[in-house]
């Protein structure tokens, strides 16, 4: 990658019109220390995580859910927005038509400032009212209490997507319309493996938007999309951003 025109023979050319649509990753945020999800001694390779993290495990509004959570609080706490999260914080402000659509549950994207974000699978700084289904901002670590209660006096769950259990309708609708109208599709740091955040690439794909993808590895949808590059996201994405950037005043 080094030296190399990531976008060379791309017909791209960046312009505050054009749709732009980004898909990130637990890679994203892996230069900011936060453990991906499959990486070898992940978290998640140990069967106990996995059991608390799933639909079919206890309920989620328990002392046990929230003791694990409060780990993963505590760590991503001591972490912080790298290079990758910043330069799409200033593609948000460029574009007029820009969706950062994440997988991620770590708030790193709105930490950075990130303003418009839908987060498929949730956020670990929020909690959800498994009564009413009110959301509650949880800034804090350590909790008070644990489990956190709402107001009405129930228990709180995490406000994460467990293993198993359906999306927020609302926001993967947002996500697939931004996606059939996006110009520029960037996938940042994903395996590429999690349904239905995989098939937004090819969506856009079918729809006649470039698609470049920015991965450590290669993956799944490596050899489908336009254009693949190898490499961490805190290294590329400033990169491609000045590149689209010096494309566009050429114009
Ligand atoms: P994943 O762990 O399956 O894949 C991460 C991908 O990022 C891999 O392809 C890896 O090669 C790549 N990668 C690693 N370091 C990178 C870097 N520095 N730059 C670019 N790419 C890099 O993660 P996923 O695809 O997001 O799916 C995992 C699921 O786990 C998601 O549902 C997500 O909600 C959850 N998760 C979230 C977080 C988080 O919030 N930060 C962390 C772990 C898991």
């Amino acid at each position: 990658m080094v030296g190399e025109v990531l976008l060379d023979g791309l017909n791209l050319r960046a312009n505050p019109e054009m749709c732009v649509v980004v898909l990130t990753g637990a890679g994203v945020s892996a230069e900011s220390g936060v453990p991906i999800f499959r990486g070898k001694g992940s978290m998640w390779e140990k069967e106990e995580a996995r059991r608390l993290a799933s639909r079919a495990g206890p309920p989620w509004n328990t002392r046990e859910t929230w003791e694990f959570y409060e780990w993963r609080r505590r760590l991503v706490k001591s972490c912080e927005p790298n290079a990758a999260h910043l330069t799409l914080v200033r593609m948000e402000k460029y574009f007029q038509d820009f969706s950062l659509v994440t997988q991620n549950v770590d708030g790193l994207h709105r930490r950075a400032g990130s303003q418009k974000v839908y987060e498929l699978h949730g956020n670990m700084w929020q909690g959800r009212c498994p009564r009413c289904g009110e959301v509650v901002e949880l800034p804090e670590t350590p909790l008070k209490s644990l489990p956190p209660l709402h107001g009405c006096g129930t228990a709180l769950r995490p406000n994460v997507v467990q293993f198993g259990e359906p999306l927020d309708s609302r926001v993967l609708r947002l996500a697939v319309e931004a996606s059939k109208r996006a110009d520029l599709f960037l996938v940042v740091g994903t395996s590429a493996v999690v349904s239905p955040a995989c098939e937004l690439p090819l969506l856009a794909l079918r729809h006649g938007a470039v698609v470049v993808e920015v991965n450590r590895d290669p993956t799944p949808l490596s050899g489908l999309v336009t254009r693949s590059i190898r490499g961490k996201a805190a290294e590329v994405l400033p990169r491609l951003w000045g590149e689209l950037l010096a494309r566009g005043r050429h114009y």
